[in-house]
């Protein structure tokens, strides 16, 4: 975007827009980071853990979460203020960068002290493979000439297949505090091969979208 030109588009409304949607931002961001540090000890005692130390307002975590909520609401605003403008695009792609970069620290960090990266998985522990009934019938999925989702039929019975799905608890250790904690898994063995429905391409276009 050309600086000059943005400068020039300048005036007191835009200001003013400008200001409200950063005041607006920042006191959702803030609550969002309030709510959540008091969420993730709950459910970490509630999932077992004994001794659950409070979630720091300036850990990486938050602080990285109030950057994604910030930018995810202000993408939101500039919708309402600007919706002819490339703001948008830009604010929902910066909001889902961190928020995927939210996601990798919370993943990597100490629930003792809170420093990221230094968690090492010392140990795994398979806890029960059980059978569980998946029932399916045969599918022809249609496509539009773009690859789009045309129709969708169902033929024939009610089939069902076993399918093992694995427990298993992962062991970690903090590096910088010597924190031990581990966390449960839960996953499908045989979820990729699952029968796929029939495609068939059709020599349909899409409808045009008003
Ligand atoms: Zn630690």
């Amino acid at each position: 975007m050309d600086f000059g030109l943005a400068l020039g588009a300048m005036n007191w409304t835009n200001i003013l827009e400008g200001i409200i949607s950063g005041l607006v931002s920042i006191l959702c961001s803030t609550a969002i980071v309030w709510f959540v540090t008091r969420l993730i000890p709950a459910k970490r005692k509630k999932s077992g853990a004994d001794d659950v130390p409070k979630e720091p307002y300036f850990s990486p975590f938050a602080l990285s979460l109030f950057a994604t909520s910030f930018f995810g609401i202000l993408s939101g605003l500039s919708l309402v203020f600007y919706p002819e403008s490339s703001y948008f695009a830009g604010f929902v792609s910066l909001a889902m960068f961190l928020g995927i970069i939210t996601f990798l620290i919370y993943d990597n960090q100490c629930p003792n002290c809170y420093r990221i990266f230094k968690k090492k998985l010392t140990r795994k522990e398979t806890i029960n493979d059980e059978e569980r009934e998946y029932r399916y019938r045969d599918c022809t999925v249609y496509l539009y000439t773009d690859g789009s989702e045309k129709d969708r039929v169902y033929s024939g019975e009610e089939k069902v297949r076993t399918e093992t799905w694995r427990t298993w608890k992962e062991f970690y250790e903090c590096q910088a505090c010597g924190h031990r904690w581990d966390k449960i898994f839960e996953r499908n063995l045989d979820a990729d091969n699952r029968p796929k429905p029939n495609i068939i391409r059709t020599k349909v276009d899409p409808p045009i979208k008003v």
